[in-house]
């Protein structure tokens, strides 16, 4: 039986409740009895009446709080919609949708979710933790809301991130939810507009910055570990500057990373990896050109350099593959404006604007991670065409608004040449009688199921190997199918299959790396599929 607790008690938490799919006999022993109407119906009409709904709502902002809503009322039917329809809900609960439900969020709110922390709760972190009903929490995603996607500081309005990445930990990996934690950290908005907002929910202050900000982030974590010393703690949306202090800080001492550095680099690396079967380039071979110096761009880089060394390049060597051109141009040694990340791309060379070092760098791939549309302009592709038989393009700024160019125009301006992906999704594209479906480098193929891995290991703390083995992993798992349609990614649908590999192979490599804090099981990959939650009652 589910539990001790009886009546509406039963009925209205979401965490148990399956509603009308109460047996009699259930309705009997809950005292479920008159509570609910005569018919009883199995999770599959269930399933069908709110796929009804959700595709008659004439807005994906409707759909969104519509889901919302549905997750709060019963979570496994909630679950079980977004794992069986991945690629029609994640445009939904994440990207694109999510980045409009974060501008909207003091506006759409409805029921508190996840844990809020502020300035004022200094030195009782730990004390206000006891508040949160779960013991045993294995993932935290933490933001502090002050680069949402491409949409810069939404102050606490960004907890629709962190809620909308762990229910991804469940639907792609099958996290259990009851072991998640979205955590805001409100320190305020520098977004006076947003400040000001009389529906504004968040710490009304202007942001806290410097030794308080980082003493606050350094309460939060110590008190995780205490707390719940088996969880990881996944850093979300934070300026470029904080999120790399942060990861130094803690990434070699505790169970964390960063999504927008170290999830979208292994993500980028298992396309570009997939890309090198269209372009018949060698990986080893690749002289790669980013739009953006920013966490993304950067993480992407400090990546392929592990994994170039690996391929038996020297460091300099792995360096000199990779070329940055920011908003002031190309990211080179005379420059006396860039940022710490930036110093080992920053090549002896004469400054030049994008368009020059294009023709002059000669890459054969194009990232664009910049946060803004249209970057990539006719221009610009076609001067990748004439360089390249097969120009690689990778337009990943999210959401769609920010995107450097679309599927269409990257197809359209190459004449049907370029290998695309992009960070959110685009609709299959014809071009010249031939469809394309272009691939979305999403970071939901690789950090759910780089969660479940380090969770089942326990593994103490993430270094770069696990993600090149994640982004390995991914990449092995692109079909020749996926090849002949131009896509450099699995189809989402496949997303729990392709989790319970990606897990598998992390958790393995924690063990070979001793930094497994579980014993290891008999049979791994059963272990690991065991854990996972199933939203079937
Ligand atoms: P950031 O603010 O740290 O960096 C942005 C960089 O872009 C800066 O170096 C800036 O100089 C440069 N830039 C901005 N406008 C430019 C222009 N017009 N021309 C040239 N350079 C320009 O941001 P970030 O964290 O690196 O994120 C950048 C984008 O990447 C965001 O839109 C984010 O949503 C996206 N992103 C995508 C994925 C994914 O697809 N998997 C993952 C993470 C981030």
């Amino acid at each position: 039986m589910i539990s001790n607790k009886k009546g509406f008690e039963v009925l209205y938490d979401g965490r148990i409740s399956k509603s009308l799919a109460f047996t009699k006999d259930e309705r009997e022993h809950l005292g479920l009895r008159g509570l609910l109407p005569y018919s009883v119906v199995g999770q599959n009409i269930q399933v069908k009446r709110v796929m009804e709904g959700l595709r008659r709502k004439d807005s994906n902002i409707e759909r969104y709080i519509m889901l919302s809503a549905l997750q709060d009322r019963n979570e496994k039917l909630y679950y079980r919609i977004i794992s069986e329809y991945i690629e029609e809900t994640m445009p939904i609960v994440y990207t694109p949708t999510v980045g409009e439900a974060c501008i909207e969020f003091s506006h759409i709110f409805r029921r508190a979710k996840g844990f809020y922390i502020t300035p004022d709760d200094k030195g009782e972190i730990l004390k206000i933790l006891d508040n949160w009903p779960e013991k045993d929490i294995r993932v935290i995603v933490i933001t502090d809301g002050q680069r949402i996607l491409g949409l810069g500081d939404l102050g606490a309005n960004g907890m629709g991130i962190p809620i909308g990445k762990l229910a991804l930990y469940t639907a792609c990996a099958g996290i259990q939810p009851s072991q998640c934690l979205p955590v805001m950290f409100d320190v305020g908005t520098n977004n006076k507009e947003i400040r000001e907002d009389i529906l504004y929910l968040g710490y009304p202050k202007e942001r806290l910055e410097g030794k308080e900000y980082f003493e606050l982030v350094d309460e939060f974590v110590m008190a995780v570990q205490e707390k719940y010393p088996n969880a990881l703690i996944q850093f979300e949306d934070f300026l470029t500057p904080n999120a790399y202090a942060l990861l130094n800080i803690y990434k070699e001492k505790v169970l964390c990373f960063n999504d927008d550095i170290q999830g979208t680099a292994a993500v980028a690396l298992a396309g570009l990896y997939a890309s090198t079967r269209i372009t018949k380039i060698l990986f080893s071979e690749l002289r790669i050109m980013f739009l953006g110096a920013g966490s993304a761009a950067t993480g992407i880089a400090d990546l392929l350099v592990f994994a170039l060394v690996k391929e038996g390049l020297s460091k300099q060597e792995a360096l000199e593959r990779l070329w940055f051109i920011d908003i002031n141009g190309l990211v080179e040694s005379s420059r006396n404006d860039l940022m710490p990340h930036n110093l080992p791309y920053a090549h002896h060379h004469k400054p030049l604007n994008f368009i020059e070092s294009i023709k002059t760098i000669k890459p054969h791939v194009l990232i664009g991670a910049t946060g803004a549309f249209g970057a990539f302009t006719k221009e610009v592709i076609e001067v990748m065409g004439n360089i390249n038989e097969r120009p690689v393009i990778f337009a990943l700024s999210n959401p769609t608004s920010k995107a450097e160019c679309t599927a269409e125009q990257a197809y359209a301006w190459s004449h049907g040449k370029a290998v695309f992906a992009s960070g959110s999704p685009f609709e299959m594209v014809k071009f010249n009688n031939k469809e394309y479906r272009p691939g979305q480098g999403n970071n939901a193929y690789i950090f759910p199921g780089m969660g479940l891995g380090v969770i089942i290991a326990n593994a103490s703390i993430i270094p770069d190997e696990l993600f090149l083995t994640a982004a390995k992993t991914l990449s092995e798992m692109v079909s020749d199918e996926n090849i002949e349609d131009g896509a450099l990614y699995p189809r989402l649908n496949e997303i729990r299959v392709l989790s319970l590999e990606i897990a598998f192979a992390v958790a393995k490599k924690a063990y070979e790396l001793g930094i497994a804090r579980n014993k290891k099981p008999k049979d791994l990959k059963q272990t690991i599929s065991d854990y996972m939650y199933n939203p079937i009652y």
